[in-house]
């Protein structure tokens, strides 16, 4: 587990990357190392797969329910992600921000598009495949999808990572290991921020500023 020093605020964390190349193992590894980050759950229209559990991986929603969700403003950012409806509910991201909670957004490159139009303040994370050879094996290997949906999310693979050049850390996702340490520094660095730490400094200073004169 990481020591860090408790934030002053919390830092938006978008993760993204195409389907398979590591963002739930990148993600799951962060928040083991750092138990106070908070993980946005998404709604979503997409049938759940082995291994999802309502509420935890997803909340699986019916097209009217995320419809509804969407006219009443209750989602922070949405997009249509390989043929089926996800989107980040605004309440949850809203109120772990505000208790000063890092949270961290498993969302594509439209979602993060839509994060960048509402806050600067987000960091942007993407996950690339060492090659797409490597890409299809950890989707086919990962077995929890159909082949033909398999073969959906490494068509639409391009899209994402033609979307990448907008991001402001790149993790190529080859040995397992390095790309850990490097999404863990990524977030310890975000976090020592000045803009994050102003509070700190401005202490320090008022009491320099109180110093008797010698
Ligand atoms: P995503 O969330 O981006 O769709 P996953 O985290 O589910 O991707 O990873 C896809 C598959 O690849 C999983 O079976 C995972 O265990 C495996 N995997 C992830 N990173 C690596 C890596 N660096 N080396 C080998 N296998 C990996
Ligand atoms: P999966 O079905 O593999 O869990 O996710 C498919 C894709 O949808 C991934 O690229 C993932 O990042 C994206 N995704 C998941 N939740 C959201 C969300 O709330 N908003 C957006 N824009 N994309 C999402």
């Amino acid at each position: 587990m990481l020591h860090l020093r408790a934030a002053e605020r919390g830092v938006l964390f978008v993760v993204s990357g195409p389907s398979g190349a590591g963002k739930s193992t990148l993600i799951e590894h962060l928040r083991a190392q750092i138990p106070d980050l908070a993980f946005s759950v998404s709604a979503t229209t997409r049938p759940p797969r082995p291994g999802d559990v309502e509420g935890k991986t997803y909340h699986f929603l019916t097209d009217d329910q995320f419809q509804s969700m969407i006219a009443s403003g209750a989602l922070y950012e949405y997009a249509s992600v390989y043929g089926r409806w996800y989107g980040t509910p605004r309440a949850g991201v809203d109120a772990m921000l505000a208790a000063g909670r890092s949270v961290v957004l498993d969302i594509d490159t439209q979602g993060s598009q839509q994060v960048r139009a509402i806050t600067q303040d987000a960091v942007h994370v993407f996950i690339l495949p060492p090659d797409v050879a490597t890409l299809a094996m950890r989707l086919e290997r990962r077995g929890t999808d159909a082949p033909e949906v398999v073969a959906r999310r490494l068509a639409d693979a391009g899209e994402q990572i033609r979307g990448a050049t907008t991001y402001d850390y790149l993790i190529v996702n080859d040995d397992l290991q390095c790309a850990k340490n490097e999404i863990e520094a990524i977030f310890v660095a975000e976090t020592a921020r000045l803009s994050r730490r102003a509070n700190a400094l401005q202490r320090v200073i008022s009491d320099l500023d109180h110093l008797p004169r010698p």
